[in-house]
């Protein structure tokens, strides 16, 4: 079988001043460097926009890539209050979180401007972290695995086969967000498949090395159940990154 880089993403959502930024970057660095039997995943640390500068400053030099949370997908224009993917090229991001569920659901973006925020991500060399999840009513319904496999169809479906071997998909359940509730490894597992079958129709070849991460309540004391399973290659972590101790107690425990 074909072994993928794990990677563990962290998502500070709107937490983190600059100077606190700082602080993380600092801290995680040196923690990190006490691991005892080091890591072999990528790590990502996705700030809020006003922090990429300073963790430019701090990490760009080091084993931890930037990312983003959001982008739009022009270069440049009038735009008011949005963020080009030059912008972020510029502050050393590497990442860039596309389709969130907070996004979706608060700031109404829908599966079309997904996939042009997903295309213009690739297009400037960044890898877009391509989020997917069902809500719990339609888990409830058993409609899950068709509505996540249509998100990911409905983003990827005007890329090429290269393009999308570029991509990070992050199977995300809303009812898993920030509630404390982790989907079992083998309901995860489940859903990462049907995701990799999916990218195996949109492009056959490069399915089996697409990252697929999951998303909602990971922590240190349930990442290596879920990491164990077959198709899922990292996590996405909100709460349990905002520390940096306790993120480096989860990256060690991969
Ligand atoms: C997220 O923000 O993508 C997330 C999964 O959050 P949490 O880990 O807090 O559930």
């Amino acid at each position: 079988m074909m072994t993928r880089k794990p990677i563990i993403a962290g998502n500070w959502k709107m937490y983190k001043t600059v100077q606190e930024a700082k602080d993380f970057a600092a801290g995680l660095l040196e923690s990190l460097e006490k691991l005892e039997n080091g890591t072999n995943a990528e790590m990502v640390i996705c700030a809020p926009f006003t922090a990429l500068a300073a963790l430019k400053d701090e990490l760009e030099e080091s084993i931890i890539h930037i990312g983003a949370q959001n982008m739009y997908y022009e270069t440049q224009g009038a735009y008011t209050g949005e963020i080009s993917p030059l912008m972020l090229t510029e502050l050393a991001c590497t990442y860039v979180i596309i389709g969130h569920s907070e996004r979706r659901e608060y700031f109404k973006e829908d599966d079309a401007l997904i996939a042009k925020k997903v295309k213009t991500a690739l297009d400037f060399g960044l890898t877009p972290i391509l989020c997917v999840g069902e809500n719990l009513a339609l888990r409830e319904a058993g409609q899950a695995l068709v509505f996540v496999q249509g998100q990911v169809e409905n983003a990827l479906r005007e890329l090429s086969p290269e393009e999308i071997r570029k991509i990070v998909v992050a199977y995300e359940p809303i009812w898993a967000i920030g509630t404390g509730r982790t989907a079992s490894p083998q309901d995860a597992q489940e859903m990462c498949a049907a995701i990799r079958a999916t990218l195996a129709r949109l492009a056959a070849e490069a399915a089996q090395e697409i990252r697929i991460l999951y998303g909602g309540s990971v922590k240190a004391s349930n990442i290596a159940e879920l990491m164990d399973q077959p198709d899922i290659d990292g996590a996405l972590v909100g709460g349990a990154s905002l520390d940096f101790l306790g993120f480096t107690e989860l990256i060690g425990s991969v």
